[in-house]
């Protein structure tokens, strides 16, 4: 049989992360977000983390950059920040679950960047419009190589942090979590049918801050990685590198 000879032109492959000790590749399908889901970040956006039930957001799968590495500095923004997230990462789906069922959904676990032009965001939450050019724009989510739930077990305490040129901006912890991953899977999945190949990017403690042309940020999650990426100068603005 021919390769798919009725597609206009030829459909990109899959963006994947690469599983830790392995050559293995986790192809992904979406890329779900959690807003304020620590406290003290909820906080810090003025938010009041007793009462929120957690929204959801999204970026294109393709704005994975696996391994961090270089990137341009993204377009139409002055506020780049950084949000450091443990992320999920689904080897099976399904909708209307429970808690208690979740669990057995997670393939594996990584570090995570939720880039954000905030000052889209701010200018989004003012009109009341949505947030998908803050957040889902090229590149904007770094992530480490997974690490197989096999291999470290389901983290649900531990060291989150992000540095910027060697200065610890965010340091908290993951039982700091308001909605535990497999209770944000469940609420996740009353909205939306999960499937293989979904990454769940749980949200960041506080310390949200900016990146500027030329910073290095590290990023950690006990157990689960390290990430390091570098933004380049306003030359790279927006293009491939
Ligand atoms: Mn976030």
């Amino acid at each position: 049989m021919s390769d798919n000879p009725r597609y206009v032109f030829e459909p990109e492959k899959r963006p994947a992360l690469p599983v830790s000790n392995s050559d293995r590749l986790f192809p992904i399908r979406r890329i779900y977000c959690v807003g304020r889901n620590y406290a003290s970040h909820a906080r810090e956006m003025g938010g009041d983390p007793d009462r929120e039930a957690p929204f959801f957001f999204s970026k294109p799968a393709d704005a994975i950059l696996p391994g961090g590495g270089r990137m341009p500095f993204p377009l139409a923004t002055e506020e780049l920040h950084h949000e450091v997230e443990l992320v999920v990462a689904l080897g099976a789906g399904g909708a209307r679950l429970e808690p208690g069922s979740c669990r057995e959904l997670i393939y594996g676990y990584a570090v995570g960047v939720d880039l954000t032009r905030r000052d889209l965001q701010r200018d989004a939450k003012a009109s009341a419009r949505p947030w998908a050019m803050a957040k889902g724009f090229d590149r904007s989510a770094p992530c480490s190589p997974l690490v197989t739930a096999v291999a470290v077990g389901h983290p649900r305490s531990g060291s989150i942090g992000l540095s910027v040129n060697g200065e610890i901006r965010q340091s908290a912890d993951l039982a700091d979590l308001v909605w535990s991953p497999e209770e944000t899977l469940a609420h996740l999945s009353r909205l939306v049918e999960l499937a293989p190949g979904d990454l769940v990017f749980t949200g960041t403690p506080a310390g949200v801050g900016s990146l500027s042309s030329g910073d290095t940020y590290l990023a950690w999650i006990e157990r689960v990685g390290e990430l390091t990426g570098t933004v380049l100068g306003p030359e790279h603005a927006g293009a491939a590198i």
